[in-house]
């Protein structure tokens, strides 16, 4: 698929064959037969086909968002629920059971983390972490890891992981090679073509792209996609059909979107990088970055989101009072809407801090759809507002 195949995709898929150029918005919770006959017809082919039934099992607006999805991710079918998080869950509980281990990224989105501790564990489902640049994975497996889950690029540091030499590992032992395809929102990354079986995406970030919709994705190959729908349907998973609307329109301009996005992160990071206040930049598109190789073999794009790394010498009292002075930035949750964003990085409590990580303040910047002269020039006031570091306090640390 080149650029203009996936532009041109992202405008038909999804859609009516013919009549309203858009799927409308269905809502019902009870569907209607003409028979009891028919109606016991439709009890048996929905355990096998999708049919409209019953309102938490789908409807065409829903169908509508199902399909466009399983399209964009490049995988067999999928489907929605009510928050990205809500996805990783029922993943997670779809193919694991008790005495199962699953085998976790280090970098994952930090509310996994709270889930396996809280949830599987009670489930008497085990879990543990490795860190792809120090352990290889190989030694990580236990003989009950029935799952790997990874996101790639990571969050927060955008660290790649190699998907294709993981799945080579997972393949043969029937290992379940899960991404969280968030960062990429298939357009830009596609977990499933480099070799994992589930793909599972926010898209509540880029697919939605206005901060006014939640949503969670998961798109599996045909392998695993029963486990998945039988989540959704014994855990009453569901979205309204408003929701799926507003992720349909969110698709149309999916592509341009990124892209702007991308070319605006991409300048912000060049200039941030030449910064004395700054230490590292950590985006992929980025030729300085230790990911950009992966990046450019897997990846074909990037989008809005880096991170920076003050200089260890800065205060974070410091850093903090020069964010005040940003105009263009909101400080809150998410990303992936249409304005820009930042939010502090707490590096501990994503476990970042391993040698030759980062030490200075960190703060994650979403680089939204405003004229980038003018994200740049706010960028510009708060590190007009930080004392100034020396070059010897910058070398000495
Ligand atoms: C935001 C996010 C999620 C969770 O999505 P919600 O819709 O907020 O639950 C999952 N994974 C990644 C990488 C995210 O950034």
């Amino acid at each position: 698929m080149d650029a203009s195949s996936r532009s041109t995709r992202l405008a038909r898929m999804g859609r009516p064959a013919s009549g309203w150029a858009n799927t409308p918005i269905v809502k019902g919770s009870t569907y209607l037969f003409e028979s009891i006959d028919q109606w016991r017809d439709t009890r048996a082919r929905r355990e096998k086909e999708r049919v409209l039934s019953y309102g938490a099992r789908g409807n065409e607006t829903v169908y509508a968002l199902e399909d466009a999805v399983a399209e964009l991710e490049g995988g067999h079918r999928s489907k929605l629920f009510p928050t990205g998080l809500a996805a990783i869950a029922a993943t997670f509980l779809a193919c694991l059971k008790a005495g199962d281990h699953v085998l976790i990224s280090e970098g994952v989105y930090q509310p996994v983390r709270r889930l396996c501790a809280d949830q599987l564990v009670r489930y008497g489902i085990s879990h543990s972490y490795f860190d792809p640049r120090q352990t290889d994975m190989k030694q990580a497996l236990k003989p009950e890891t029935r799952m790997v889950y990874t996101e790639s690029p990571g969050s927060l540091l955008y660290d790649m992981l190699d998907l294709p030499a993981m799945a080579e590992i997972c393949r043969p032992r029937g290992i379940t090679l899960c991404a969280d395809n968030t960062w990429g929102s298939g357009f830009v990354y596609h977990p499933l073509a480099l070799g994992c079986d589930i793909s599972i995406m926010a898209a509540t970030k880029y697919l939605g792209g206005h901060s006014d919709v939640m949503m969670g994705t998961v798109t599996a190959a045909e392998s695993h996609f029963e486990a998945i729908e039988n989540v959704s349907i014994n855990l009453g998973q569901t979205v309204s059909a408003e929701d799926a609307f507003l992720v349909l329109r969110g698709l149309r301009t999916l592509g341009l979107r990124m892209k702007r996005h991308a070319e605006s992160a991409l300048e912000v990071a060049t200039w941030l990088a030449g910064q004395s206040a700054i230490r590292t930049v950590y985006h992929p598109a980025l030729q300085t970055d230790p990911n950009h190789a992966l990046w450019r073999r897997d990846a074909r794009g990037s989008n809005g989101l880096l991170t920076v790394e003050f200089q260890p010498a800065l205060a974070p009292q410091a850093v903090e009072d020069a964010i005040g002075r940003l105009r263009h930035f909101g400080i809150g949750s998410s990303w992936g809407g249409f304005e820009s964003l930042l939010l502090p990085v707490d590096a501990a409590r994503t476990r970042l801090s391993h040698e030759g990580g980062p030490r200075g303040y960190l703060l994650r910047l979403h680089v939204g759809l405003e004229d980038v002269e003018d994200i740049r020039k706010d960028l510009g006031r708060m590190l007009d507002g930080l004392p100034a570091v020396s070059q010897q306090q910058a070398i000495a640390e």
